[in-house]
């Protein structure tokens, strides 16, 4: 008789080695939201996708438990480092109110981190988790450009909304500016567009690696022409460190304005968890 297949992945909760959190919960392999500079999009080789186009696959996981670690507090737990939670398959797929109730009450910080507005059918659950964070992605206000790197996610303004509704609901929020793109970000704008509406605005740097770097830079070369000595500058030939100095000097004038602390995650790759 054909043994029952084991679910993939034993644990609803795994170990982290991400800077900013203990724990990472992913309910799926995969991301439909297709982002073109995603860093994820490498782990198809590790989950039986390899020779696949990162976007178009989507593995809704089954957890052989959901009984999260013991001793949480003080710890951080993240939902959404290799995968959107709140990705397209999850109205089909239905994997967070599970999830959310499995985290009601829970002791550690949970942060969720999104580019959707589904996050709002959950609103009822989010409420049962004690120290919660929900945090949006958001790079840029112009469609076009969302349309052409993020094809799948939430337009900005259904983003924008997103932030608003939770706030106004009692969830701590945050925008998280990830990735900043170099001559398409305004930080200003986007801390206006937010203002009043989040707890906390982070600011993480784009970081190309592998065929993503070519993909990206022929994107918006293409849709920017004026942008293609900068993109070179920072990504062909030796001027990232000074450009990524600049920008925490616009990050540090932020900080003086906006009336939220404001984080900056420019060289995360740098940090090392302590
Ligand atoms: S939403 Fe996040 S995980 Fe999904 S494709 Fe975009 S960057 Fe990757």
């Amino acid at each position: 008789m054909k043994k029952p297949e084991k679910p993939k992945g034993s644990a609803l909760c795994s170990p982290s080695k991400l800077p900013a959190s203990d724990y990472v919960i992913n309910p799926y392999i995969g991301c439909t939201h297709r982002c073109m500079y995603c860093y994820a999009s490498f782990m198809g080789r590790f989950t039986g996708h390899s020779g696949e186009t990162w976007g178009t696959y989507l593995e809704p996981k089954q957890y052989a438990s959901m009984k999260l670690p013991h001793h949480l507090q003080g710890k951080t737990i993240l939902v959404g480092s290799v995968t959107d939670a709140y990705n397209p398959g999850e109205g089909k797929y239905c994997k967070m109110p599970g999830i959310l109730q499995a985290l009601a009450g829970c002791e550690a910080h949970v942060e969720i981190l999104t580019k959707s507005n589904l996050v709002l059918r959950d609103l009822e659950l989010l409420r049962n988790i004690p120290d919660l964070a929900v945090g949006v992605s958001l790079s840029n206000l112009e469609q076009a450009d969302n349309e052409m790197l993020e094809p799948n996610a939430a337009t900005a303004q259904e983003r924008l909304e997103t932030l608003k509704t939770l706030h106004e609901n009692g969830i701590s929020t945050y925008l998280f500016v990830a990735p900043y793109l170099p001559g398409l970000t305004d930080l200003r704008e986007l801390a206006e567009a937010v203002e009043g509406t989040v707890d906390a605005i982070c600011v993480e740097n784009l970081n190309l690696r592998g065929k993503a770097k070519q993909d990206v830079l022929e994107a918006i070369t293409k849709l920017h022409p004026g942008l293609e000595g900068l993109y070179r500058s920072i990504y062909l030939e030796k001027g990232a460190a000074g450009y990524w100095s600049k920008v925490e000097q616009e990050i540090e004038k932020l900080r003086r304005w906006a009336g939220v602390p404001v984080v900056s995650y420019l060289y995360h790759e740098k940090i090392k968890k302590k």
